[in-house]
């Protein structure tokens, strides 16, 4: 398939709604000769670049994305950075080893945002006051007692729920049970890629709306983009689901598209009907359920839809429809708010795979490669970003064994069969959600 610009879409919805325009960067022209080329600069690419930078302060770094800076996944995403994944599942000690290595990996990534979003001063909303977790229907609340059993054997740090606690805290009747995990970071996620990509070290080059369009892969290997080329020894593609269009870890990654909308600011009186936290986050007990926030800012944002869509975003007409389905969930949770109108809505596409986990490794002598995450990319993708570039260095960590020993995502047929399978592995994920949506 030959690539072009368009195959590279993005529009303005989202969390970046809320800031300030960002003006377009660099743009790469004529042929550059670089050691180090990073491609996307999402989670995942800008903390690979930030390492390179630092591991090789004398070298030229090269960072491209085929977007503006916060317009990917990166971007676009609820704000979670997940320190405690939530295994679904009955609590199985057989599982324990694996699911330490990827707490240890997203403790990891979280420990790396704080000292960076410290170190450069970035204003991002970062919170780390842990997150709650609700259950409202059955499914869920059977999970909720796999997830309690697991933190109590693991001694994670957190508090138990009933229904009139949940009220308190969050001013909903909606979920019967739930729970509080002191561990993770709530962050407005569009002020934060754009912080990190603002403060990157001196020797690493952004250019963003370059998208590359071909690989020819050698020693050196040689991108094609739009208006230049570059000649680099090394790789890094943190381009996540998008891999597979310039020919890597292709059929291994999908797209699954979600939706979400924001209400307007609330007014005092409506915050109070909230309780007394100034903001807050809570994940659904169900992998189908709905995510809702309380930002900063005082809006509330709830995201509920997911589905395969080619790995596109959703058109403006038919956000729209996705929209009555955030306000039927809505309205389930807060009726006191029933009044109060959606101001923004936005899709984003984040990458998934069969088996639910990821991709870290290198093909070849010179191009390496992290993503997937299944939407626990804040973190882990930070993590596996860092970490592929100590290993690409032919550095040696805790971390990087423990990315290395993660179970890496599973092949999936060609289309049209592809395009059967992602969307019975999208739809799939909400099976027994019920009130949870
Ligand atoms: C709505 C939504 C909610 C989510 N909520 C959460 C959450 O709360 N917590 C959480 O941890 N995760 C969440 N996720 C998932 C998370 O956003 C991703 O896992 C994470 O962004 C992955 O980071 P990444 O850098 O690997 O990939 P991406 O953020 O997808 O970045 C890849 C970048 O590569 C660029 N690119 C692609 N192809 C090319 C090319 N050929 N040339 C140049 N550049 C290219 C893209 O433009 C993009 O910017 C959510 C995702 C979505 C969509």
């Amino acid at each position: 398939m030959r690539l072009s610009k368009a195959d590279f879409a993005t529009d303005r919805h989202g969390w970046a709604e809320f800031l300030p325009e960002r003006r377009v960067g660099n743009i790469l022209q004529g042929t550059h000769r670089v050691p180090w080329v990073v491609i996307g600069a999402g989670f995942t690419g800008l903390a690979c670049a930030r390492r390179l930078g630092e591991l090789y302060p004398d070298a030229d770094i090269i960072l491209l994305d085929a977007r503006l800076v916060g317009q990917g996944a990166s971007g676009r995403n609820s704000g979670f950075a997940v320190a405690v994944s939530q295994f679904p599942g009955a609590y199985s000690p057989k599982q324990i080893p694996e699911q330490q290595r990827i707490n240890m990996i997203n403790q990891a990534g979280v420990n790396l945002l704080r000292s960076q979003i410290e170190a450069n001063s970035i204003d991002c909303q970062w919170d780390e006051s842990g997150f709650h977790y609700g259950a409202a229907d059955r499914y869920a609340i059977e999970e909720c007692r796999n997830f309690l059993e697991f933190l109590d054997s693991r001694e994670v740090p957190h508090t138990r729920l009933d229904q009139q606690a949940l009220r308190q805290r969050l001013g909903t009747d909606h979920y019967k049970t739930g729970l509080h995990v002191s561990a993770g970071a709530l962050v407005q996620p569009a002020s934060l890629v754009r912080g990190l990509a603002d403060n990157l070290p001196e020797n690493v080059a952004l250019y963003e709306q370059s998208p590359v369009l071909k690989v020819q892969q050698g020693v050196p290997v040689t991108l094609n983009l739009v208006n230049g080329t570059i000649v680099a020894d090394n790789v890094m593609i943190a381009t996540n689901y998008e891999a597979g269009k310039i020919g890597f870890i292709n059929r291994y990654l999908i797209g699954s598209t979600l939706t979400g909308s924001f209400t307007r600011k609330l007014t005092e009186d409506e915050l109070a009907s909230l309780g007394s936290l100034k903001q807050w986050g809570l994940l659904s007990l169900h992998g189908g359920g709905a995510t809702v926030r309380l930002t900063a800012d005082g809006r509330i944002c709830l995201r509920n839809t997911a589905e395969y869509n080619g790995g596109k975003l959703i058109s403006d007409a038919g956000m729209i429809e996705r929209q009555f389905i955030h306000r039927k969930s809505f309205d389930l949770r807060f009726p006191q708010l029933a009044d109060v109108p959606f101001e923004y809505s936005w899709s984003g596409v984040e990458g998934i795979s069969r088996n639910g986990t990821n991709f870290f490794g290198s093909q070849g002598n010179n191009i390496y490669l992290a993503g997937g995450y299944n939407g626990s990319g804040v973190s882990r993708g930070t993590a596996f970003g860092t970490a592929l570039a100590e290993y690409a260095s032919g550095g040696q960590s805790k971390l990087i064994s423990n990315c290395l020993a993660c179970k890496s995502a599973t092949w999936m047929p060609p289309r049209p069969l592809l395009d059967i399978g992602a969307a019975y592995t999208v739809r799939s994920r909400f099976k027994g959600v019920g009130l949870d949506r």
